[in-house]
């Protein structure tokens, strides 16, 4: 974005005060995302407390049902116009734990902090899930999440089984065996089958992680994954940090079993700490100061490259909280993340031409972290078919509508090269992508209506996920 375009968008957010994306209805409620990016009108938002009150909710609904976990997807996944969203949080207990066997069985609206709560005084970790904790086991089911674990990759190969509440008001277990086709329909299905009421988690060991760094360039990136990294069998987590503006320089994080002891005795990060306000502060600083986030990397270069050995619980580096990042107001501009999956083949030559888009755009980009996910052949809605690299960028844009939609204008840019590469784009962000460029990254979705019309043939489940790609 140029200095005019940056003046026009503030002054814009400035005069309209907090708008982003609306979804129009007749009603006068709105399920926002956390971010407060995308609002959609609804008629009313439930609550329920037990799984019985669910079912009476379901079968009796005569409205479209959207469902809401922790509700930090950002494009309007979790409402559909006039409908009843259905907000999963208070159905978050625990219900079973198998401290032999590694599992843990949880109601869907619990957090992963809730589970690492649970399961760190028996020293075991998740096997799958996102970087941060502070979202539901549903949501994360329902995107069929990812992390930087190079093993086990998308979420989906870390659940044994889950129980579903369909349109009927009926609940059935899914596994890879029972209802095999539910349970690869409704992980990475977005709340289109029914309502994950709970799930059986697979857990491991929480080690010991020592944490190495590796300064790379985005042209050597690819092969010292291939020829450090992937060989060596101590390394649990991966990640690689792309600094903007030039989107030349790199910096290789990664964890590795050790038998060192731990430098940080922590073994959870907390949800709420007061010093997050510092790492809010300085997330300011990096945002919404123009020009801010080029000093970056010199201080990574301090804070990573030159620090000391860092040894850590597998628990601690799994439990960020969205709370350290993510700022309190939305206005006048807010963060967004966008993310393009890419076969490892191509991922130096899609780098190559995304960052022309992004430096031709002055796209806001505070950071790219690429990390590695093994093909997923399981879920249905599969956005990693083959080994890939997945592109992660964390945006700072102005929260209106004009700016939304005009960010998007770059953003299906960005897409096609991706598609170009065989590759795909991440769905539980703003939904940019047009209807042609969805049906190419995502052809099994026709696969998935059809297990839909099997289990919810009204279409009672919906969102406008389901609206803008049907
Ligand atoms: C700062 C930040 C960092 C992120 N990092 C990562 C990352 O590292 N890896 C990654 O993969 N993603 C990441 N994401 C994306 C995030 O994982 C998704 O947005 C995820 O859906 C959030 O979970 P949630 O509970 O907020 O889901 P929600 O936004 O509440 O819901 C997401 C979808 O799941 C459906 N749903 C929710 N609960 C249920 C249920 N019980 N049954 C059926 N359907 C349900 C909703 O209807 C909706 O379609 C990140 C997002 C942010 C904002």
């Amino acid at each position: 974005m140029n200095y005019k375009n940056y003046m026009f968008s503030l002054s814009l957010s400035l005069s309209m005060g907090f708008v982003g994306l609306t979804y129009p209805g007749k009603t006068n409620q709105y399920i926002t995302d956390k971010l407060g990016i995308t609002s959609v009108r609804v008629n009313n938002i439930i609550a329920p407390s037990s799984v019985e009150e669910l079912q009476n909710i379901v079968s009796s609904a005569t409205l479209p049902i959207s469902i809401a976990g922790a509700s930090y997807s950002q494009g309007g996944q979790t409402g559909y116009p006039d409908g009843i969203v259905i907000d999963m949080q208070k159905l978050n207990k625990v219900i079973a734990f198998d401290e032999k066997q590694k599992t843990i069985t949880i109601q869907a609206g619990a957090t992963w902090y809730d589970v690492q709560k649970y399961i760190d005084p028996y020293n075991l970790s998740v096997k799958a899930m996102q970087s941060y904790n502070s979202f539901s086991i549903g949501g994360s089911l329902s995107i069929n999440a990812h992390g930087r674990d190079i093993a086990y990759g998308s979420v989906i190969n870390g659940i044994q089984s889950i129980e579903i509440l369909l349109a009927d008001g009926t609940i059935v277990v899914a596994d890879r065996h029972n209802n095999a086709n539910l349970f690869r329909a409704a992980i990475g299905g977005y709340g289109l089958l029914g309502i994950i009421t709970q799930a059986t988690i697979e857990l491991t060991e929480n080690i010991e992680l020592e944490r190495k760094v590796y300064q790379c360039n985005v042209d050597n990136f690819k092969s010292l994954f291939e020829s450090v990294i992937a060989p060596d069998k101590s390394v649990v987590f991966y990640n690689t940090d792309v600094f903007p503006k030039r989107y030349q320089e790199c910096l290789i994080t990664t964890w590795n079993k050790t038998t060192q002891s731990v430098t940080d005795e922590t073994r959870l990060q907390e949800q709420n700490s007061r010093f997050y306000i510092v790492n809010k502060a300085l997330e300011m600083f990096l945002r919404r100061v123009p020009l801010a986030q080029f000093s970056r990397l010199p201080v990574e270069h301090i804070t990573k490259i030159k620090a000391p050995t860092r040894v850590v619980w597998r628990n601690n580096e799994m439990s960020y909280s969205v709370n350290q990042l993510a700022l309190d107001f939305h206005f006048p501009s807010t963060m967004t993340l966008q993310e393009y999956f890419i076969p490892v083949e191509h991922a130096q030559k899609f780098a190559e031409k995304m960052s022309k888009i992004l430096k031709k755009n002055w796209v806001n980009v505070l950071n790219v972290s690429i990390r590695y996910v093994p093909a997923d052949t399981t879920s249905i809605m599969s956005y990693a078919k083959q080994d890939s690299f997945a592109f992660v960028l964390y945006l700072n844009i102005f929260n209106n509508r004009w700016n939304i939609n005009n960010s998007c204008k770059w953003t299906q840019k960005i897409i096609d090269v991706a598609l170009q590469y065989n590759g795909t784009y991440y769905l539980p962000y703003i939904m940019c992508a047009t209807k042609k460029q969805f049906q190419t990254a995502y052809p099994q979705f026709d696969d998935l209506l059809k297990i839909k019309q099997m289990y919810d043939p009204h279409n009672k489940f919906r969102n406008m996920l389901l609206q803008k790609y049907t």
